[in-house]
């Protein structure tokens, strides 16, 4: 195949093209480096099977030759980042995934749209299910982002549904692991930036809050099984393993022997920052006889390993 994969130069895009690339697909990478960085697909220069578009999605994309897939992952997606960039974030989400439908469908080939758990907002339903519709505050803070991934989602299906575009919606729980951006504001990289430095952890709010954090080699295989898959409907793809933000920072300054400990910050929480949060994954057990592997342990060793030789 060749596919095209938008965001290419970020945390999951940069991990996406590296898979492709290993099953023998070449890979047009395009981004406007917003909030991701050329090193994170330096390692792939030259090779005759990737090529990288420097270009913003929300204007008219332009691809020569014939394309099999399209994976929109372009969009800021830590709550700093599209705070910084609202515009940006609604226009990627909504522009920019016209756009890239609009490949697509010119092409005949598959689409992928890089969703969120996000969607479900501060979920009233728990675990989250596919058929949550969730709960969404329109024009708070973080409304910026949800809505541009409702709206995303939405446009996928019209383009499906009116089109018949061979669409496919991920909703990804938050993922981690080696290339986030140290100073990218969500809460792995920031506990592990700050215990490396032997600073406090700082734990936003009470810190009785809850994720589920899933590594990324475990995302990247859901991701290409439902790409494979003939599966047009939501899908969650995440860790069901709930924690809260004390529990993980304690975890980080355990595995980093951190002496700063941990400082409480009541104010840093932002409005509508979800309280819990877990995947169902019935779904993707189901229908891609896919479920996470990594341990938690593991995959923050690895992460921890990463960063160190980038603090
Ligand atoms: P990231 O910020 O590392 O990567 C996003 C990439 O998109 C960056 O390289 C950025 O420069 C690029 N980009 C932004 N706007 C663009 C535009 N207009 N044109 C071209 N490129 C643009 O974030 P990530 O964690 O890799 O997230 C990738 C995708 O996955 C996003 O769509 C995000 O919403 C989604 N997602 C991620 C998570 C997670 O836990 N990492 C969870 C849910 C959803
Ligand atoms: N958080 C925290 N300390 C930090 C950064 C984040 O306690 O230094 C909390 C944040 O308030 C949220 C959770 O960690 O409840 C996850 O935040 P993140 O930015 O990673 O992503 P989100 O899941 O909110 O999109």
């Amino acid at each position: 195949m060749r596919v095209l994969i938008t965001g290419a130069a970020g945390f999951l895009g940069s991990h996406l093209c590296d898979r492709f690339l290993a099953e023998g697909h070449s890979v047009i990478g395009m981004d406007n480096l917003l909030t991701g960085k050329v090193d994170n697909i330096v390692h792939l220069a030259g090779r005759d099977d990737f090529q990288f578009v420097k270009h913003d999605v929300t204007n008219y994309i332009y691809i020569d030759g014939p394309v099999d897939a399209v994976l929109h992952f372009a969009s800021p997606a830590s709550p700093i980042d599209y705070l910084t960039y609202p515009i940006q974030t609604l226009k990627v989400g909504s522009l920019g995934t016209h756009n890239a439908l609009g490949v697509a469908k010119a092409k005949g080939a598959r689409f992928l749209i890089a969703s969120t758990s996000e969607i479900y907002g501060d979920p009233l339903v728990h675990p989250q299910v596919e058929t949550y519709v969730g709960n969404v505050d329109t024009i708070g803070p973080r409304g910026v982002y949800d809505e541009a991934k409702r709206f995303a989602e939405a446009i996928t299906m019209a383009y499906h549904r009116a089109h018949g575009v061979d669409t496919r919606i991920v909703r990804i729980f938050n993922t981690y692991g080696p290339r986030m951006r140290l100073d990218d504001g969500r809460v792995v990289p920031n506990f592990i930036g700050q215990a490396l430095r032997g600073e406090p952890l700082t734990i936003y709010g009470d810190g009785l809050q809850t994720r589920s954090f899933c590594f990324v080699s475990d995302l990247i295989e859901g991701i290409y099984r439902l790409l494979m898959s003939d599966y047009n409907d939501p899908v969650n793809i995440g860790n069901p393993n709930e924690m809260n933000m004390r529990e993980l920072a304690t975890l980080v300054s355990e595995m980093t022997q951190n002496p700063g400990g941990l400082v409480y910050q009541e104010d840093s929480r932002i409005k509508g920052d979800p309280q819990t949060r877990q995947p169902d994954i019935t779904r993707a057990r189901t229908i891609l006889g896919w479920e996470p592997t990594v341990k938690l342990e593991d995959g923050l060793q690895r992460t921890i390993d990463y960063f160190r030789s980038h603090v």
